[in-house]
C-alpha cells in the first residue's frame, strides 16, 4: 500500500490520520491514553487529551512518601521482550533494574511460627502442583471458581493442616489475588492462567514509573482536573466530549478509561453504548489490590516478608522491603482481593496501617517502631479508577475483552488494560491497545523512538 510520510511516521492515505481536519480527543492520561496520544500527536495528528486528575499516569504513579519515592501504582515491567514500554524507556534512556527482592521470613500465622526452607518449599510445591493440574480441573469443574479448584486439588492431594494452609496461601495469594487482584473466590476457573507472559524476567523503573508517563507525555496538550461527563458521538459526524464545564468538538475519540469507570457509569455515552459493550462490561470485573506504604528513618527489619494468615484471609500477604529502590528505608504491604475489599470498604487509613503493623508485630515477635512516614492507597473506590484492574469471573471471557476492545463505530473507540485480551491488568496491556487505537486511525509506522518496529 502507498504510505503518507509525516517525518517518519507513515499513515495511510485516506485515513483520519491523513486527513489535516482530523482532531482527535484521548479520554484518559494512563498508559493507554498517553500512548495513544503519543502516537497520533507524532505522526502530525491533532490530540486533545482529557484527564480527570490533577497528574497524568493513572495507574502508574510514582508518589514521595517522606524521603521514599514509591510506585503506588503499577511498580513492575514484567517482561522486557515485545514490551512496547520497554522498547520506549530504552530509546529515551529510561533505565530499570531486575527485581531482585530477598525473602528474609516466612511466618505462619497457624502453627505461630516463621517457616525455613521446607516452608517456601511447600509453597513452590502448591504453585507448581496446582498449576500442572490446571487443565485437568477445568475439564472436571468447568466454569467455576478457583476457589472451588483450589479446595478440589487439596482435597485430592490429601492437603491438612499447615500443608494445606500454605498451599492454599499459594494458589489463593500467589496465583490469584495479588496477580490478578480479584477475590479467588469470584475469580472464574475457565480461563484462569491462560495469559503468556512476556519474557526478560521483573523489572523495577528506575526513579519509578512516573518518570516513564512524563516521557511519554512530553511535549502533548493535556488537560488536568478535566473529567469527561458527557460523550456525544455521530458515526457520521464527530464527538463532542463535555469536561469542567467546557466542551470539547473532535472527529474522533478514544476512551481510555477503566473498565471500573465505564462499569459504573460515571460517563453519559449519548447514544448509549451497545447492549453488547454494556453486557461485557456487566460480566467483567475489577480486582483490589492495593498497598500500604511504611517508610522509617532506619531499617529494623531484614528482608521482605512472607505472612500465611491463621485462616488464609489474605491479611497482609506480602510486605516488600522496597529500600534499595526507593531510597529510603521502605516497606510496601501487598494485599489484594475479598480481604482488601473489606478492609477499604471499613477502615480509615489510621486503621489500614494500624493493622499492617499488626501483623508485622506478629511475624517478628516484637514491638514495631512506628513509621516516620505512611501512604496508604485507595484504588478501589478512587472515582477515577474504581478497582485496581481488570480480571474475568465465572461467566466471563476473553471475548468480553475484545468486546471492549471493538470500536462503538469509527469515530469511538476504546483502549486501556481491559481491552487487552492477551495482557489485561498490564502496563503493557495498556502501551499495546493505545498503539492499536493509534493503528486503527491509519498510523502504519510510528515516529516514536521505540515504537519504529511496532
Ligand atoms: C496497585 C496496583 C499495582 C499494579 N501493579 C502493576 C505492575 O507491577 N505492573 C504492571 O504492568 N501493571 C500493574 N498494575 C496495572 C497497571 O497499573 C494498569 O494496567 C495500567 O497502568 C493501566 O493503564 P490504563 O491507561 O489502561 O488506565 P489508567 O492508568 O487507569 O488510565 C486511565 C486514566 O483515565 C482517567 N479517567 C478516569 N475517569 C475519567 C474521566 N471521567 N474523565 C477523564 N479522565 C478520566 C484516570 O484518571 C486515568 O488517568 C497495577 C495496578 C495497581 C492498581
Amino acid at each position: 500500500m502507498l504510505l503518507v510520510l509525516f517525518g517518519c511516521a507513515a499513515v495511510a492515505p485516506d485515513s483520519p490520520a491523513a486527513d489535516p481536519e482530523t482532531r482527535v480527543i484521548v479520554v484518559g492520561a494512563g498508559a493507554a491514553g498517553l500512548t495513544a496520544a503519543r502516537a497520533l500527536h507524532d505522526a502530525g495528528v491533532a490530540v486533545t487529551v482529557l484527564e480527570a486528575r490533577d497528574r497524568i499516569g493513572g495507574r502508574a504513579w510514582t508518589a514521595e512518601v517522606g524521603a521514599a519515592t514509591v510506585d503506588l501504582g503499577a511498580a513492575w515491567a514484567h517482561g522486557v521482550e515485545d514490551n512496547p514500554m520497554v522498547d520506549f524507556a530504552d530509546a529515551h534512556g529510561l533505565a530499570y533494574t531486575p527485581d531482585a527482592t530477598r525473602w528474609g521470613r516466612l511466618y505462619d500465622a497457624g502453627s505461630g511460627r516463621a517457616l525455613g526452607d521446607a516452608g517456601w518449599s511447600a509453597l513452590d510445591d502448591a504453585y507448581d502442583g496446582f498449576e500442572a493440574s490446571l487443565d485437568d480441573l477445568k475439564d472436571d469443574l468447568g466454569d467455576t471458581t478457583v476457589a472451588a479448584a483450589r479446595d478440589a486439588w487439596i482435597a485430592d492431594e490429601g492437603l491438612a493442616g499447615q500443608d494445606a494452609r500454605l498451599a492454599r496461601h499459594a494458589i489463593d495469594q500467589w496465583m490469584v489475588e495479588l496477580s490478578y487482584a480479584g477475590p479467588v473466590d469470584n475469580t472464574g476457573l475457565a480461563w484462569f492462567w491462560d495469559e503468556p507472559e512476556l519474557a526478560g524476567g521483573d523489572q523495577f523503573p528506575v526513579g519509578g514509573y512516573g518518570g516513564w508517563m512524563d516521557a511519554l507525555a512530553d511535549g502533548l496538550d493535556i488537560r488536568l482536573e478535566h473529567p469527561v461527563t458527557t460523550i456525544t458521538h455521530d458515526p457520521d459526524g464527530g464527538v463532542t466530549v463535555e469536561a469542567a464545564g467546557a466542551v470539547f468538538e473532535g472527529t474522533h475519540a478514544i476512551v481510555t478509561v477503566p473498565v471500573g469507570v465505564l462499569r459504573a457509569g460515571s460517563i453519559t455515552f449519548a447514544p448509549p453504548l451497545s447492549a453488547e459493550r454494556r453486557a461485557a462490561l456487566d460480566r467483567l470485573d475489577t480486582g483490589n489490590l492495593e498497598k500500604v506504604v511504611l517508610v522509617w528513618d532506619e531499617p529494623w527489619w531484614d528482608g521482605s516478608l512472607e505472612y500465611v494468615a491463621a485462616d488464609n484471609s489474605g491479611a497482609f500477604p506480602e510486605f516488600y522491603d522496597l529500600s534499595a529502590t526507593a531510597g529510603a528505608p521502605t516497606l510496601v504491604a501487598l494485599y489484594g482481593g475479598g480481604f482488601a475489599r473489606e478492609l477499604q470498604a471499613g477502615g480509615s487509613d489510621a486503621a489500614i496501617v494500624a493493622s499492617a503493623l499488626d501483623v508485622l508485630a506478629e511475624a517478628y515477635g516484637r514491638a514495631i517502631p512506628t513509621p516516620a512516614h505512611t501512604a496508604v492507597t485507595r484504588w478501589t473506590s478512587d472515582p477515577f479508577t474504581l478497582g485496581s484492574y481488570t480480571y474475568l469471573p465465572p461467566g466471563a471471557s476473553p471475548d468480553d475483552i475484545d468486546a471492549l476492545a471493538a470500536p462503538e463505530h469509527a469515530r469511538l473507540a476504546f483502549a486501556g488494560e481491559g481491552t487487552s485480551r492477551l495482557y489485561y491488568g498490564n502496563v503493557h496491556a495498556a502501551v499495546l491497545t493505545g498503539l492499536r487505537e493509534a493503528r486503527r486511525l491509519g498510523v502504519e509506522r510510528f515516529a516514536v523512538a521505540g515504537w519504529e518496529d511496532w
